[in-house]
């Protein structure tokens, strides 16, 4: 996969910059320790043009993510959701997931950094698990201890415990895994938060063992709306392995129905289950179609 070209232009503390040529520190403390924060959104091409979906809320998290683990955050929220958009436009990107990034540069010791700096880039990126019904597995990799790290918080060195995870699994030739947390839960996909779904409610995990989602929140939202019920309690593998249906969302991932849990296949149909709805109704939401077969 390429990320870019010799023209794409990257936003990099206050200006916009060639890709290709914006160096990295090799002294740097993000690169050497993982101590950086990051986001990923996603922008949509609409009937109304292009929409980044729910972009102040990815910032705030991205300002969140370095207050926890004292990451200095000096820029403005609703600068940084324009620069994305102007991001978008000079790179001529109508749909995009979107990156930016928080690291530090030269400092070897193990204490904050007293400046940082911040990155935004953009590519054309499919949903992240593809289109297809997931095989999971449940994962020997756990969750970090809320104890011994900001898991609420997306910081870069945490993910090297997703990418263990999700390796595992697609070497034992599964599509993502799910993690347990500390005390033994299932917690959630490597980067995808789950919901399962049986006698006609959902069910996931509560915000403390894990990342608090901003399309899980969404989820939410949505089941509201259509008055669907969702219930927020710590989930056995029984649990998961014993549900009607399940899925997995996430910005990349957006809402991907899972067919088979540790070579357990889900025996309702995915197009007659919950995740089905919200799949459609999340599409429309970002798509911003609410009225949409209104209006036709
Ligand atoms: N869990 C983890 C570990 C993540 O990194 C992400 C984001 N990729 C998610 C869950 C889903 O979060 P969101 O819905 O805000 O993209």
């Amino acid at each position: 996969m390429q990320y870019y070209n010799q023209d794409t232009a990257i936003y990099l503390d206050g200006a916009f910059v060639k890709a290709s040529t914006a160096g990295i520190d090799l002294f740097g403390q993000s690169l050497h320790y993982g101590y950086g924060a990051f986001e990923g959104l996603r922008a949509y091409s609409t009937h109304h043009g292009t929409r980044i979906f729910k972009a102040e809320e990815h910032f705030q998290r991205l300002q969140h993510s370095c207050e926890a683990i004292n990451l200095p955050f000096n820029w403005d929220i609703k600068t940084l959701v324009e620069r994305s958009y102007e991001l978008l436009e000079i790179n001529k990107l109508r749909a995009a997931y979107i990156r930016p990034l928080v690291f530090t540069g030269s400092n070897m010791h193990l204490t904050s950094s007293t400046s940082s700096n911040i990155m935004i880039a953009a590519w054309e990126w499919g949903p992240y698990l593809g289109h297809n019904l997931l095989r999971v597995c449940t994962s020997s990799v756990q969750r970090p201890n809320p104890k011994s790290f900001r898991v609420d918080a997306k910081v870069s060195g945490q993910y090297v415990n997703a990418i263990l995870a999700a390796t595992d699994a697609i070497k034992q030739g599964y599509d993502e895994a799910l993690l347990l947390d500390h005390e033994g839960f299932v917690a959630q996909a490597s980067s995808e938060n789950l919901f399962i779904e049986k006698d006609y409610k959902l069910y996931t995990a509560p915000l403390a063992n894990i990342f608090p989602g901003i399309t899980r929140q969404t989820v939410i939202e949505i089941c509201k709306k259509l008055q669907i019920e969702v219930i927020e309690r710590p989930l056995t593998i029984t649990d998961v392995q014993q549900a009607d249906s399940a899925f997995l969302c996430g910005t990349a991932a957006e809402i991907i129905g899972i067919k088979e849990v540790d070579h357990i296949t889900y025996k309702e149909d995915w197009e007659h289950t919950i995740g089905a709805t919200i799949q459609r109704k999340y599409k429309q939401l970002v798509l911003e179609e609410e009225h949409y077969e209104v209006i036709i």
